[in-house]
């Protein structure tokens, strides 16, 4: 036991404990962070947002290559795909961004230690952090130390859920983290779940040149969705090959021969399919086990997450929590900006996270983007609301893309013209919608995004069209 008390200790270096930690040292606290994985940056950088668009990218420049040159008048032989390169590549991107946390870690004078934490008692005002080290080698492997701290931030995160019937056998019944990293395209890959890591790691293998089936249980995909949204998205998605079993569930699969057979049960009755890989992507559960909640007096709420309150504050006293761990979006963006928050609420300041305008996104191409209230949520409510929508074919920049799948589609109060939500289905809906959360969380109306110059030619021309429709003032329409 070493005798410094830390004012905070932060379990779980992904990009919610490790932002606190940068913002926290920002603010002048000695902080500590206990992450057992030998890099910082959580699922997001190790294992999930960043592999998987790296992936998505260089799928996709594959795709274009095949699928799109030749309409822009560029002959080539038909590409071939050196996996194992494409594979370095998405590690050494990967690498890149953990790296760079270190070094910011370093930079802000945080105390790393490599290990597995749990809150080990109160003495007083004072926790100890109890871990058990890794990363020492052999010498060291197995060695527990104690830590004192006034302060516990909880941001441990979320992990894969299994389904019954599929364990997962980390060859051919895998969750992300495994299909991010297969060493040969699926003949045909089941994604059990049409949610957003489904459809980009099934969109990944498909563009590779895998038969990719999609197998959902609801009737749509991204159940948050607004539903025209989602509709368009899943034609998109069909027009490139992915196929969809909507309203369908898998029961079983049994090894045979070198694939799988899948026993299948829906709204079109029973029925098998063979494939080579299943990808179960059904959702995450927050990794709360062994963390020694009891010892600071904390329970979970009943969908197994961590309750607390404007402050981050658990129900014991001092410890915090964030990220997967608590209720909302399981997002990477949320993670870090509770985070931020959360400390600067510790140092007195009175910042807050607008979840209204969390904005949500599927990285498939096109890709989806959304922010706000969906039009069901709307009727719903009874409000009463105007549509305003554009469609890229309409774009001039979408042309000379040649992207002109999708629409912007914007939702505003009859009334007072204010934005309730923005939707997107279309090329690059990941960057626009910066500009739909910014209009709303500054509580913009339509008109004023129409009344807004918008570089020519540009694809953010639709977000100032489908504005100027909220009215019925489209120009290009
Ligand atoms: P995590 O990132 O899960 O980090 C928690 C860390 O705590 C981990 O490093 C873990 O090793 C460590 N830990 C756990 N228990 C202990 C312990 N007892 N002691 C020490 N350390 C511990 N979100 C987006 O916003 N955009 C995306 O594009 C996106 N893509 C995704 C793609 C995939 C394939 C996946 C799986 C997820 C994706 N997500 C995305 C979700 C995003 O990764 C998570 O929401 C985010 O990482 C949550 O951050 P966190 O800090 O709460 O937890």
């Amino acid at each position: 036991m070493t005798d410094t008390i830390y004012d905070l200790i932060i379990i779980g270096g992904g990009p919610g404990g490790y932002v606190a930690a940068i913002r926290g040292a920002q603010l002048g606290m000695s902080v500590a962070v206990v992450e057992k994985r030998d890099t910082l940056g959580g699922v997001c950088l190790n294992e999930g947002c960043i592999p998987s668009k790296a992936l998505l990218d260089s799928s996709e420049h594959f795709a274009t290559a095949r699928d799109k040159f030749a309409g822009h008048g560029i002959l080539i032989d038909p590409p071939r795909l050196d996996l194992a390169r494409m594979m370095a590549r998405k590690d050494d991107v990967v690498k890149k961004n953990t790296d760079g946390i270190a070094y910011l870690f370093k930079k802000n004078g945080i105390t790393l230690l490599q290990g597995s934490g749990r809150i080990g008692g109160k003495e007083g005002e004072i926790y100890t952090v109890e871990v058990l080290r890794t990363g020492l080698g052999a010498q060291g492997s197995g060695l527990r130390e104690n830590l004192k701290t006034k302060r516990i931030l909880l941001a441990t995160g979320s992990s894969a859920v299994e389904l019954p019937g599929l364990p997962f056998d980390g060859e051919k019944i895998v969750s992300a983290r495994e299909a991010l990293s297969f060493d040969a395209v699926p003949e045909h890959l089941l994604v059990v779940g049409a949610g957003y890591i489904g459809l980009e790691l099934g969109s990944v293998w498909l563009r590779l040149g895998a038969k990719v089936t999609v197998v959902e249980m609801l009737d749509k995909p991204l159940a948050t969705m607004d539903g025209q949204t989602a509709d368009a998205l899943v034609r998109f998605l069909k027009k490139q090959g992915m196929k969809f079993l909507f309203g369908t569930k898998v029961n079983s699969a049994v090894n045979e021969g070198n694939g799988l057979k899948v026993a299948l049960s829906g709204t079109s009755g029973e029925q098998e399919l063979l494939c080579d890989k299943i990808l179960v992507a059904v959702g995450r559960r927050p990794l709360t086990d062994d963390l020694g909640l009891e010892k600071a007096g904390i329970v979970l709420d009943s969908s197994g997450r961590i309750g607390v309150d404007e402050n981050y504050q658990t129900s014991g006293e001092g410890v915090y929590a964030i990220g997967d761990l608590i209720s909302g979006p399981m997002l990477a963006h949320k993670a870090s900006e509770e985070g931020v928050v959360f400390v600067e609420r510790l140092h007195g300041e009175g910042s807050k996270v607008e979840y209204e305008y969390l904005p949500g996104v599927c990285y498939t191409w096109p890709e989806a983007a959304a922010v706000g209230k969906t039009e069901e949520q709307l009727k719903s409510d009874g409000a009463d609301y105007s549509v305003g929508k554009f469609n890229f074919l309409a774009n001039g920049r979408a042309r000379c893309m040649d992207e002109t799948d999708g629409f912007v589609k914007i939702l505003a109060q009859k009334e007072t013209g204010r934005v309730l939500g923005i939707h997107i289905v279309g090329p690059r809906a990941s960057d626009l919608i910066a500009e739909a959360v910014t209009a709303m969380t500054f509580g913009a109306t339509a008109e004023d995004i129409a009344m807004t110059f918008h570089a020519h030619p540009t694809l953010a021309e639709t977000i100032k069209e489908a504005a100027l429709d909220v009215n019925k003032k489209a120009l290009h329409a």
